[in-house]
């Protein structure tokens, strides 16, 4: 029986380890944390991340815990449109996750193929020739024919193997929230939550949850937001930040201000911005009969503008995993590096024009920007659509 390591339960490491196991192989994952646990906000999947869920066979769970996010436009913050709302064919239309829902339907996937060993964090990755890939964690060292490093932005594998690369601030913040369902604000009917809005410097996307429940029995329902806002993380404890964000988005359209007020601080979920430069310059890396694959952030990190972060770490496992089962593993080591470099670089290449945009500050620029958005963004946005729409898993 095959044998494979991966490190790192966040997204990208329960995907594939899942898929793996389902494939017959004997799957040890490996994390750092004492508990696996999901991050109480929420993700967007946009068509090539369902697509590979389904292509994992997590098609079914998905369906049972997401909810479609119609476009809802772009506004500045005096409320003019940016960009109107247009309507969305189905299969282009993305869909809103709560991370807790879609951390269940992972560990479903799971099954009981996985042995997951928790409090396990890898410092050291052995890649030499003649020898079967390992990894250790000072005590312990974990053989197999694959090591997966899904280990995320700080990945240790990474730094070992990619040393080329460094983890770098994209030079803002977010914030995350979920509102609970049962905490959720009424909203007059003209007013949709969904929708994005763009300052200087400064970002605001909300989106529905749905209700508690409306497509499956685990979906937890809400409204999710998330503010993004130039400079460093702040110190100071959650309720502050909060009184913070209140104040950088008052007089933002609403529903906006309203959201702002029914988050309790305890709900919000700070974090800096990193993104990886320049990306590793392999992703796949031959050792003896077997390898070594970045996966995820490890491999690709980036700022979350076009919201693909999780969609490509969900296409890397199901490129993996569909390589692994057509072809001998040193091919598949190979063609994974083939397939997943151009495709990562193309969809950085695409965010960071968007970070561009997003962060531009300054009266002239913002104007220059404001004007350009109308025609530009639409373009760029629909590009990276398309770009992100057009990714098949391996047949
Ligand atoms: C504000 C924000 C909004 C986002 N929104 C979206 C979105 O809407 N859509 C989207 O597609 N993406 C989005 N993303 C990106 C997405 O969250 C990430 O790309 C995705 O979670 C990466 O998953 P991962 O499994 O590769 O890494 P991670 O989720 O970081 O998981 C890595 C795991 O490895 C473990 N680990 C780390 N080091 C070790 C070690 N040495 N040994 C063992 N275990 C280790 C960690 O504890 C963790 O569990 C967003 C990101 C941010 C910051």
């Amino acid at each position: 029986m095959r044998s494979a390591v991966v490190v790192g339960a966040g997204l990208g490491g329960m995907a594939v380890a899942g898929a793996l196991a389902r494939s017959g192989w004997r799957v040890t994952l490996l994390e750092r944390a004492d508990r696996v646990r999901p991050e109480p906000t929420a993700v967007v999947l946009w068509p090539n991340g369902v697509r590979a869920l389904r292509a994992l066979g997590l098609g079914a769970g998905l369906d049972a815990i997401a909810t479609p996010l119609p476009d809802g436009g772009i506004r500045r913050p005096d409320g003019q449109w940016l960009v109107q709302p247009r309507p969305t064919p189905a299969e282009r239309m993305p869909v809103v996750v709560h991370r807790e829902d879609l951390h269940d339907a992972l560990i479903a996937g799971l099954g009981d193929q996985v042995e997951l060993r928790t409090g396990v964090g890898v410092r050291t990755v052995r890649a030499v020739p003649g020898e079967r890939p390992a990894v250790g964690d000072g005590r312990h060292t974990f053989e197999a024919d694959l090591v997966v490093a899904a280990d995320g932005t700080d990945s240790e594998i990474r730094r070992q193997l990619a040393p080329e690369t460094t983890v770098v601030s994209s030079g803002c913040a977010a914030w995350r929230a979920v509102i609970p369902w049962y905490r959720a604000p009424q909203l007059p009917a003209d007013q949709s939550v969904h929708g994005e809005t763009l300052g200087a410097g400064y970002r605001f996307v909300a989106a529905s949850l749905g209700e508690r429940g409306t497509a499956g029995a685990s979906r937890r329902g809400g409204i999710y937001w998330v503010a993004t806002a130039a400079g460093a993380p702040r110190p100071e404890p959650p309720e502050i930040q909060l009184a913070l964000l209140k104040r950088w988005y008052a007089g933002w359209p609403a529903p906006i201000a309203t959201l702002l007020e029914a988050t309790d601080p305890a709900d919000v979920v700070q974090q800096e911005i990193r993104e990886l430069r320049p990306l590793p310059r392999a992703y796949g890396f031959g050792v003896g009969p077997g390898g070594v694959v970045l996966l995820g952030d490890a491999a690709h990190a980036m700022p979350p503008h076009l919201g693909q972060g999780a969609c490509l770490a969900f296409e890397d496992a199901a490129t993996l995993a569909g390589l692994l089962r057509e072809s001998r593993l040193p091919d598949a080591v190979t063609g994974y590096d083939r397939l997943r470099r151009p495709r990562a670089a193309t969809m950085v290449r695409q965010t960071r024009r968007m970070s561009a945009v997003l962060q531009t500050r300054g009266r002239l620029a913002l104007r220059a920007r404001d004007a350009a958005l109308g025609t530009i963004s639409p373009r760029m946005r629909s590009t990276a659509a398309a770009a992100a729409a057009a990714w098949q898993p391996p047949s």
